[in-house]
């Protein structure tokens, strides 16, 4: 079924849409970001993900599209328009169009656009093997850019050995998954993550995940760990605004908590849906 898909504020058939091929988001990944998950039809951690992505957009010269009020309104007509029960939106707002020149141009207009993709986001989850892989990022993957080439390259080598995600890794410390922060629970029940620097994106599910645990009175460690330790780890998991909580079962090739999701992952995830249902607007 065709979409409807949001282009510099018309709300257009997907196949009607168009931008330009002189889009500095084409030919210089010149631009930001962001993904929020749908339930019930409503949006989900709105308030962190439009912060993050004023961040991001500030961080490499660039100004909010429209003012806070205006997106969320372009987010729901999206819901609306395309009835999405489940699943996800992904804003993209690029430098905008000019002739191919490597010095950015000051006062472009802007190219927006919206999408939504139906999937079912919650529901039984079996847990996901993940591989290590070298990290080949830039080295400011605290801005959500659309620069995703070797997280995709990295993620397809997991698939192709048979896997389901990539942990990268740099100087023998994980950073974070293709498309997620990674989690580990060590044996005494203290959940290990990374600490927030320009080595990681500050997730959105990460910080409330965060949130909730200490609710929960759990044990956490904001520091770098290594496969080593993962492997030796009582359970694992991932986060990401459309994944929410995701078992890891296998760090590679050795199985953790007999190869299926652990009891802290499982109440986790119940607890995270629970909460983001509650404060989706
Ligand atoms: N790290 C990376 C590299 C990501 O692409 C994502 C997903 N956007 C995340 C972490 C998780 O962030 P969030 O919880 O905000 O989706």
């Amino acid at each position: 079924m065709s979409r409807t898909v949001y282009v510099n504020g018309a709300y257009v058939p997907e196949e009607e849409a168009k931008v330009s091929v002189f889009d500095r988001g084409f030919l210089f990944a010149d631009g930001i970001y962001e993904v929020t998950a749908v339930l019930d039809g409503k949006i989900c951690e709105w308030e962190g993900h439009v912060a993050r992505l004023e961040r991001s957009l500030g961080e490499i010269g660039m100004k909010m599209p429209m003012s806070v009020s205006g997106l969320l309104e372009v987010h729901r007509e999206m819901v609306k328009r395309n009835n999405l029960e489940e699943g996800a939106i992904y804003l993209q707002v690029t430098r905008g169009a000019t002739d191919r020149d490597f010095l950015m141009p000051e006062g472009l207009e802007q190219t927006v656009i919206l999408f939504t993709q139906a999937k079912k986001l919650t529901g039984e989850k079996t847990g996901l093997r993940v591989v290590s892989v070298p990290d080949i990022r830039w080295g400011r993957r605290d801005i959500k850019t659309v620069q995703l080439l070797a997280a995709s390259l990295m993620k397809t080598e997991a698939k192709k050995q048979g896997k389901d995600d990539c942990w990268m890794v740099e100087e023998g410390f994980v950073t974070e998954g293709s498309s997620n922060n990674t989690y580990i629970i060590t044996k005494e029940g203290k959940i290990i993550t990374r600490n927030l620097t320009n080595s990681i994106l500050p997730g959105i599910t990460r910080k409330s995940v965060l949130r909730l645990v200490k609710e929960l009175d759990m044990e956490i460690e904001e520091r770098p760990f290594t496969i080593e330790e993962a492997q030796n780890a009582a359970e694992a998991f991932m986060t990401a605004a459309t994944s929410f909580v995701t078992p890891v079962i296998e760090v590679d090739g050795v199985g953790l908590g007999g190869g299926t999701p652990g009891p802290v992952t499982k109440r986790l995830i119940e607890v995270y849906i629970e909460e983001s249902r509650k404060a989706s607007c």
